[in-house]
């Protein structure tokens, strides 16, 4: 594989010296459910290793504190909204003044749909570099940190730095992180930083779930994808009512789409959309690479396939060995029966990040 080295120049002027420290952005429902820890904090650790600090900010609950000392946080900022969730203008307007006093070396958050946000309005607001979409990150001869990136649809790898010593903002894709095992060796200190649920500026004057087939497949957190194997286009129609009922959106394989059960704007993989969604629900479809090109970024993937030996198993967090004709409508009675607020697809579906082998539908 081709390796290309582009580097972004920030219009950060630093005329100090940075100090030794990471910061890791977590957004509304980024803490880690297993105790296998937190990615983003041990990649921190490692970079600000052996006497830097990591200040993680959170914008839920700060239950998690000792938690997080015990992995290696330093410092931890809970940005405190009176009604749970922040807004990502709102968390990146808050954040901007003390990244702007402190300035250290870099910033990470996940390269969800929230981190995303925060991180390009943040990159903005400061006039620092971007790195969006990494899946590592290394120090050069000189110690300055690269990022490194696929590009053209995974063909290349590209290694990017910021140019003028700039505060660089990076975003890493879920996954990408080193793995956890680094432990804090002093207690963390808390800070709680009012902040709104979402700036005054902004008035929300209603809400309105989008249908499956009409949410954008690049903004969704959930999608249900159906292939081949879903095998006609009323089976198609199971694929949708799932999405709707988790708040996603329906997506397609390129068979499914030639077979007419779904327009191309919904086709997934290398022809058709990226996407990165929390969840990834595949209905019988194989996995082949053409398609699991445009599901890298997602962070927990089920598949439903009635072969053992598939190759979606291989890239699945939860693998149910059964036929979409009757997973897909036991899944759907049972989340009709559950509580509307009880649905949130990651917590249902499991969130682990392991890769257990499928499970039988029929045991
Ligand atoms: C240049 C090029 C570009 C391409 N771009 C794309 C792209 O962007 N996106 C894309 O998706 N494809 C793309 N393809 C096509 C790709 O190579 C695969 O052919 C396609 O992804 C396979 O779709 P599928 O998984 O739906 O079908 P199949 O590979 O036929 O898989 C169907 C699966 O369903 C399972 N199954 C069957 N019945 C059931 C049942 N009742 N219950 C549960 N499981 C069942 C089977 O075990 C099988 O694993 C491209 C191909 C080329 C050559």
């Amino acid at each position: 594989m081709s390796v290309t080295v582009f580097a972004f120049r920030s219009t950060q002027e630093h005329g100090e010296q940075m100090t030794s420290s990471v910061w890791v952005i977590l957004g509304p429902g980024e803490m880690p459910p297993a105790p296998g820890g937190l990615p983003l904090l041990a990649e921190a650790r490692r970079l600000v290793e052996p006497a830097g600090g990591v200040t993680v900010v959170l914008t839920g609950p700060a239950a998690a504190v000792e938690e997080l000392a015990a992995q290696g946080a330093t410092r931890i900022l809970v940005l405190d909204a009176a009604d749970g969730g922040v807004d990502p203008i709102a968390a990146a307007e808050v954040l901007t003044e003390r990244l702007r006093d402190e300035r250290p070396e870099t910033c990470l958050l996940s390269a969800s749909r929230w981190g995303s946000e925060v991180a390009g309005r943040l990159a903005a607001r400061l006039g620092a570099a971007l790195l969006p979409g990494c899946v590592g990150l290394t120090r050069d001869g000189a110690g300055r940190l690269e990022g490194v990136r696929p590009v053209y649809g995974s063909r290349l790898v590209a290694r990017v730095a910021a140019t003028g010593g700039s505060l660089p903002i990076v975003t890493l894709r879920p996954g990408s992180e080193s793995a956890g095992g680094v432990s804090g060796r002093q207690p963390a200190t808390l800070e709680r930083i009012p902040c709104p649920a979402r700036p005054d500026w902004i008035r929300v004057l209603g809400e309105e779930q989008v249908p499956p087939e009409a949410l954008d497949l690049g903004e969704a957190d959930v999608v249900v994808a159906g292939g081949l194997g879903v095998g006609s286009r009323q089976g198609f129609a199971l694929v949708e009512e799932l999405a709707g009922l988790l708040g996603g959106a329906m997506g397609a394989t390129r068979m499914a789409v030639d077979a007419g059960w779904a327009p191309f704007s919904r086709q997934i993989g290398l022809t058709g959309r990226i996407i990165s969604p929390r969840v990834y629900v595949a209905c019988g479809i194989s996995g082949s690479p053409h398609h699991m090109d445009g599901v890298r970024q997602a962070e927990l993937v089920v598949a439903i396939n009635t072969d053992r030996h598939a190759p979606i198993f291989t890239y699945a967090d939860v693998g149910i060995l059964g036929d979409v004709r009757e997973v897909l409508p036991a899944l759907i009675a049972t989340l009709r029966r559950l509580r509307p607020e009880a649905r949130d697809a990651a917590a249902l579906l499991g969130g682990g990040t392991g890769r257990p082998g499928p499970l039988d539908a029929r045991s």
